[in-house]
Formats: structure tokens, sequence, C-alpha cells
């Protein structure tokens, strides 16, 4: 192969949906960008989610394309609708993906890392491998270190705090926040869980992040990776025109001339805007809790409701429970809120001028994207690894403010009113209410919004990163 002449060839094997999906596509677009030849490795199915965004960037003449892996009679991975969990088996891809890389034998493959079998099946193959984990550099650390230390195995109840030992900053957690799978064994039966080294013999790691953001734990992670880490986020920020905004992930369940409408008839920097991210399923008795603590603050907001959890049973429940009584036409008749029922325009809601606030989950995107927007953020962690995003935001960046979660949730757990409304009044009230407090965090978030956007452009940390490995593979073609 002449590495002068023929472009380097990346193949991207994103996950099946959600929070995974997402931003392996954006960064398969950067590559492309960068004058790489991208190729995206998905189903038939599970490729239309993401078809139009790629169709346009080859309007545009970039050298980026889907391959799609046949399955024995026409099957396909049942959950492709952005909600697919980390439990998902895709292993049916394996020996199709396998195929196709032999076929083509690309110059790296970047795997997510929720398909489980990938590392093994990749191993052998003879092409670079990078592993791609969805999150940031800071709550990696803090895996680490308390995989390391173990500080919550000290402490004598759920909720007595405790800090985590060697990171640069003070980062406190309780037991009830830890992932339940490195927690000790308990009476439920639930114990630390082993969980594979995808990065072993691997070519190294590709990052959702950029240096600015988060420092110190990304040199942390550079010098234990012995280089072989390169950040080229935030990636959200290679979609530039409305229409790959209006349809990332899948296209908008409501009209997003609406959205803008109500937006554009809002004061600047007045709305909440409240999501919970693809996977999260809150109870009913939760979203009660929200619409009463929303209507009790009397800010401006849109929710996007996303996907309710119904008990075994309970399948068929009016599917409108979950509102207090006349809640909708109250705040259509004020004009006060929006309530958006499946997916969300995220990107046009989140960088709309009115927006001044983000309730998140602290999925890492979310989190990201709420960062890109230069928005202070109210956090409510759930599950994964959000409840250490929770801390980045509140208490090392200072530019959010808890709710008050407690308990992480398995995605296998039934959920139920963890945090009461109450709580939710008096966090949007403080986020939202002008205070000196919340227009410092504003000024912080604004300057970290500049700082993501100089990440990425020609000669930003996130920019130079992309290009590094580029070169990188390119020399491996002459060694
Ligand atoms: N998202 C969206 N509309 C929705 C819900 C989610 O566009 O209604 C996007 C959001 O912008 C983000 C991703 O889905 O890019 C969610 O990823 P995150 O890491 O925040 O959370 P997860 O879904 O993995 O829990």
């Amino acid at each position: 192969m002449d590495s002068k002449s023929s472009p380097v060839e990346m193949f991207f094997f994103p996950y099946v949906g959600g929070g995974h999906q997402i931003p392996m596509v954006d960064m398969a677009r950067i590559f492309a960008s960068h004058g790489a030849k991208s190729t995206i490795i998905a189903t038939p199915k599970h490729a239309l989610s993401f078809q139009k965004s790629i169709s346009r960037d080859q309007e545009l003449g970039l050298s980026i394309s889907i391959e799609t892996l046949h399955l024995p009679d026409d099957t396909d991975i049942a959950d492709t609708d952005m909600s697919a969990s980390p439990r998902t088996d895709t292993s049916m891809l394996e020996e199709p993906l396998k195929a196709l890389l032999a076929e083509h034998r690309p110059d790296c493959i970047v795997h997510d890392v929720f398909h489980r079998w990938s590392a093994d099946a990749i191993n052998g193959l003879g092409i670079p491998r990078l592993v791609f984990n969805g999150n940031g550099c800071f709550s990696r650390c803090v895996a680490e270190n308390m995989g390391k230390y173990k500080p919550h195995e000290t402490v004598s109840s759920d909720y007595e705090p405790f800090v985590v030992p060697g990171l640069p900053d003070r980062v406190e957690l309780t037991k009830s926040q830890v992932p339940v799978m490195m927690r000790p064994p308990n009476q439920n039966g639930f114990g630390p869980r082993k969980m594979g080294k995808p990065e072993e013999n691997s070519f190294g790691v590709v990052v959702n992040s950029f240096y600015e953001l988060e420092p110190a734990y990304v040199e942390y992670l550079k010098k234990e990776m012995g280089n072989k880490a390169w950040l080229v986020g935030p990636v959200s920020l290679c979609n530039r025109n409305v229409e790959d905004k209006a349809e990332r992930g899948k296209k908008a369940t409501i009209d997003e001339q609406q959205v803008l409408s109500f937006l554009d008839s809002k004061e600047s920097s007045s709305v909440l805007y409240i999501s919970f991210g693809s996977l999260a399923r809150l109870a009913p008795e939760q979203l009660l809790e929200i619409a009463y603590g929303l209507e009790a603050s009397n800010h401006p907001f849109i929710w996007a409701v996303g996907k309710i959890f119904r008990s075994a049973g309970k399948e068929k429940e009016n599917e409108e429970a979950w509102l207090p009584y006349g809640f909708e036409e109250r705040i259509r008749e004020s004009k006060r809120g929006l309530i958006i029922r499946g997916w969300a325009p995220q990107l046009l809601i989140l960088e709309h001028p009115a927006i001044g606030g983000f309730l998140t989950h602290c999925g890492w995107n979310s989190t990201l994207e709420g960062v890109c927007a230069g928005l202070p953020m109210i956090t409510w962690p759930i599950a994964a690894e959000q409840f250490s995003n929770e801390k980045l935001i509140a208490d090392v960046l200072k530019i959010g403010v808890k709710v008050g979660s407690l308990h992480w949730v398995s995605w296998s757990t039934e959920p139920w009113a963890a945090v009461g409304r109450d709580k939710v009044e008096a966090s949007v009230k403080r986020l939202m209410g002008g205070g000196e407090e919340a227009v410092e965090m504003r000024r912080r978030a604004r300057e970290l919004r500049e700082k993501a956007k100089r990440a990425v452009e020609e000669s930003g940390s996130s920019y130079m990163d992309a290009d590094s490995l580029i070169q990188e593979l390119n020399s491996l073609r002459n060694p």
C-alpha cells in the first residue's frame, strides 16, 4: 500500500444504540473530515438511524460510508431503536464482522466495548484495534482508584461519605452511589463482576473528551496508556447543520419548528431543558415528583420524558398517570412548558439562546453537550458512571448543582421515586433563579464552551489528536 497516495482506512464498529452509537458515528465523521477513509459497520436496521447524516457528508465530498453486516435469514439485533441496553447480546455479528475485516484489512478498527466479544474476535486478525468505551477520563480515574483502594469497603453505612484516594481533586461518594458490580457481595446476591479488559493487546483508546476539560485526568490516562490515548471530542460539535442536529440518534418525535417557536418566544437563558438520556426509564411515581417540582419552581421548561418504566402487570395502565391532574393544560395555557414524549432534538434545543440550564442524568454525552452549549446543570445521576460525572460537573468544574440523587440503580432494577418534588423545586430555583451562585456557574460554563470549540478547531487539542492518530496509523504502513 502506498502511504502517500491512499488515505488511511479506519473502520468503526459502534454499539447498536443510545449513548454509545451516537458518539462513535460522530467520531467516524470527524476522522473523515481529517482526511481518513471512514467506514461505519452496522446491521441493515441499525444503519437506518444515521444513514442520512452520512449521505450529507458524502455530498460534501467526505470519504465516509456504511458497510452493512448481513445476517443469515435477514435476522437483526432486536434492540436497535436507541434503547439497546449494555446487556444486549450482539454476538451474532461476530462471524460477519471477522469476514468483513479479513476481506478489507483496514488500517485500524475502532470498536465499542459493549460488543463484549469484539476484542477477542478482532485480536489475531493482525488489524490495529482501538477501543471506545464512551466515558471521559475523570470517571475512568475514579473507577481505577475505587478498584485500587476500595474506600467504599471502609464505611459502615451505605450513606456515609468517603473520599476517593489518590485523585487531584476531592471526590466524595457514598456506597449507595457506587455501581452494584463494584460493591462487595451483599444479601441480594450481587457481587463484583469480573470485567473484561478490552484495552489489553489493543493499539490504544479513542476518547470523546478534550484536554482542557479535565487536564489532570487526561494526563493520567495518556501515561497509563503509554500515550496511546487520543482525545477527539467533543464529538457532537461535528454536527453543524440543522438536519444533523435534528436527526441525531433518531428523528425527533416532535416537529423541530414547534420546539424552536416555543424557545423563540422565551427570554434569553430562561428555559430549563430536562432529559435523562436514551436508556433510563423512570417510574411514573418519579415523573410525578418531577412534574410537581417543575410546576412549583415556576420556571419555563422543555421536558424530554423518554421511556417510562412499567412494572410487570401494569403495562396497560393509563399512559398519562404520571402527570398531575390538569398539568398539561396549565402549562399549555401559561405557555410555560413543553413536554416531548419520545426522542428530543437535544443538540438543537441545548444551543438555543433561550435555554439557561440543563437538568441531566449526567450521561457522558449529555454532560459534554451541556458543556458545549455553555450551560450550568442540575445533576441527577442514576446508573453507569453517572455519579462520577456528577462530581466532575458539580465539584470539580463547579458548573452544576446536585439534585440530591443518592442511589445507583441497575438497568434491571425497578426504579422508584428516589428524588422528591421539594428537591426538584429547590434545585431548579437555585439554578434558574438568577442568584449569584448560578451567575458564576453560567460564567464558568460559558468559558468551557469556548474551550470546547477551540479544541476541535484547526490546531486545537482534539484536532491535533485526531491528526496524530491518522499519522501514527499511516506510519504503520511503512515501519
Ligand atoms: N439524546 C437525544 N434525544 C433524546 C435523548 C437522548 O438526542 O431524547 C441523545 C443525547 O443528545 C446524547 C445521547 O442521546 O447524545 C445520550 O447519551 P448520554 O451519554 O447522555 O446518555 P445515555 O443515553 O447513554 O444514558
